[in-house]
């Protein structure tokens, strides 16, 4: 059925039901404005239905697989056979379950749900064309519009995505049967965590990256740690070199690369996945009619209110910027929400954490000691390697170090790197300490449970003085 144009009229209007875009609507709706949230896909986003839930399903699955496979050391014997299909079955329970719920609470705040792709027709309107073949669009005119289209996999020349062979992260999510081989184009945090991901399901995974090094984003001692824990997983890595075009192998690819001096490889496997990053989703909302432009790296810049160069227009999320990651949206979408209603909120993007959920996982939040000192501090830093963890060993997983970055004049924290088991956790606490403006002292002094991984943060902090008791001080 045409159901015709229609116009509404709305206070706050919101561009796609990701965690930024979800939560800015909630929050603004619990403030007493009048939101509308507009979505043409599902709710949650990329985070909820093809990144962060499901990706994180697969790793606890490929978890469960291998520490039963791989525990004769502890007297367990086991030799488990994956159902990846089952897995897959459960994994999509999980973010029904989370899907349905943002919904939900969306619907229990008052928020006006509309299903539908939103374009700017001009400064105060948005046309929404209904998801749905005939079923016609309204426009619906804002006080203030808040733009949270996210992010999409960034396909290769040589490479576009069939979701049969030649596979984005959204399609590594959904495989249902283990690929015996694979060949993984790109060694960032979404790379290593699907290669971790299928490396313990079984799989033979080669990794090809063009620059020097896996997680190239992170510090080297951290990269390595990663590194080799996937090399005994059994990936093969290839660094510095390109993937230029695939053809078809029997069933599967056969992969060209070359060296920058030339030098080129092929590399045979069932599928290949390109996970080289995300680009922003900007041409596709009509900013054009706006006059919003993209910056050189395609992201809507802001300012500390998350407003962009068009008064009463906002962007949050991946479109608006580093670092892509949902919290780093949800708290945008918190923020502008309550500057819209008057409230004095603004992005403070010092202690932002982030994870990757790698074997062992890492967390960091705030300054290295490089960044430190290019920010003028004399940083002082602490660490315990986790093969001192008492909780590690028994956990039987010792990769990894915790460690914290302190500015050596007054002992404030500026920030942590860990790279431990659940470090996706850990770095919370610090993450609180570097917000609060906590002191080595503050942390050292803070009595930790034990046996926990936690110890480790403290321990840092007492090594950064020189007061570490379970290690040697520096
Ligand atoms: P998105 O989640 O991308 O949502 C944007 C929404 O806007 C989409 O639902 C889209 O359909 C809708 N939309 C777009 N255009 C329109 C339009 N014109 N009209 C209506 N609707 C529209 N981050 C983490 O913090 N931790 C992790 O562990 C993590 N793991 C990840 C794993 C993978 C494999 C991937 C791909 C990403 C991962 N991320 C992770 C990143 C995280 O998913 C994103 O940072 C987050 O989803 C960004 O949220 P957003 O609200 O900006 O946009």
């Amino acid at each position: 059925m045409v159901v015709g144009d229609i116009a509404t009229g709305t206070e706050v209007l919101v561009i796609g039901a990701g965690p930024g875009g979800y939560v800015a609507a909630i929050r603004a709706a619990q403030l007493g404005l009048d939101t509308t949230l507009v979505e043409k896909d599902a709710y949650g986003g990329v985070c909820l239905n093809r990144g962060c839930i499901p990706s994180k399903a697969l790793v606890t699955g490929a978890d469960t697989a291998h520490e039963a496979a791989t525990a004769e050391e502890m007297g367990v014997h086991a030799d488990p056979a994956v159902d990846l299909a089952a897995m897959q079955s459960w994994k999509d329970g999980v973010v029904d379950h989370l899907t349905s719920g943002v919904e939900k609470l969306c619907k229990a705040n008052g928020v006006n749900l509309v299903e539908g792709t939103a374009e700017f027709v001009n400064e105060g309107t948005v046309r929404v064309a209904h998801s749905g073949e005939g079923q016609g669009s309204e426009t619906v005119e804002y006080d203030h519009a808040i733009v949270a289209t996210g992010s999409q996999p960034i396909e290769i020349p040589g490479f576009p995505f069939d979701e049969e062979r030649v596979l984005s992260s959204t399609d590594a999510l959904a495989l249902e049967a283990v690929p015996d081989s694979l060949v993984v184009v790109g060694a960032g945090y979404i790379g290593m965590e699907l290669s971790t991901v299928y490396a313990k399901l079984g799989t033979d995974v080669t990794v090809v990256e063009l620059l020097d090094s896996a997680m190239p984003a992170y510090e080297d001692d951290i990269a390595r740690t990663v590194r080799t824990r996937a090399e005994e997983l059994g990936v093969e890595f290839h660094f510095g070199e390109g993937a230029n075009d695939w053809e078809p192998r029997g069933d599967g690819v056969r992969v060209r690369t070359e060296t920058d001096d030339g030098t080129e490889s092929t590399y045979d496997a069932d599928r290949v996945l390109i996970a080289v990053g995300r680009r922003p989703v900007t041409d596709t909302v009509g900013l054009e009619n706006l006059g919003l432009e993209p910056d050189e790296n395609g992201f809507l810049p802001t300012d500390e209110h998350g407003e962009t160069s068009v008064d009463d227009v906002y962007a949050v999320g991946d479109v608006a910027g580093e670092p892509m990651l949902a919290h780093k949206a949800s708290a945008e979408g918190e923020v502008v929400a309550e500057y819209i209603a008057g409230e004095p909120a603004a992005m403070d993007f010092q202690s932002i954490p982030a994870a990757v959920f790698t074997d062992p996982e890492v967390g960091t939040v705030g300054m290295t000691e490089a960044e430190a000192r290019e920010a003028g501090f004399d940083p002082v830093v602490g660490e315990m390697p986790m093969r001192a963890s008492g909780r590690a060993l028994t956990l039987g997983e010792t990769d990894g170090f915790a460690r914290v970055v302190a500015d050596g004049e007054t002992g404030f924290l500026l920030g942590a790197q860990i790279v431990a088991p659940e470090a996706s956790e850990l770095i919370a606490e610090v993450g609180l300490a570097v917000e609060m403006g906590a002191t080595l002292e503050d942390v050292a002094a803070t009595v930790h449970t034990h046996p926990t991984l936690s110890e480790a943060v403290a321990e840092a902090a007492k090594n950064a003085d020189d007061a570490a008791i379970h290690t040697l001080n520096r």
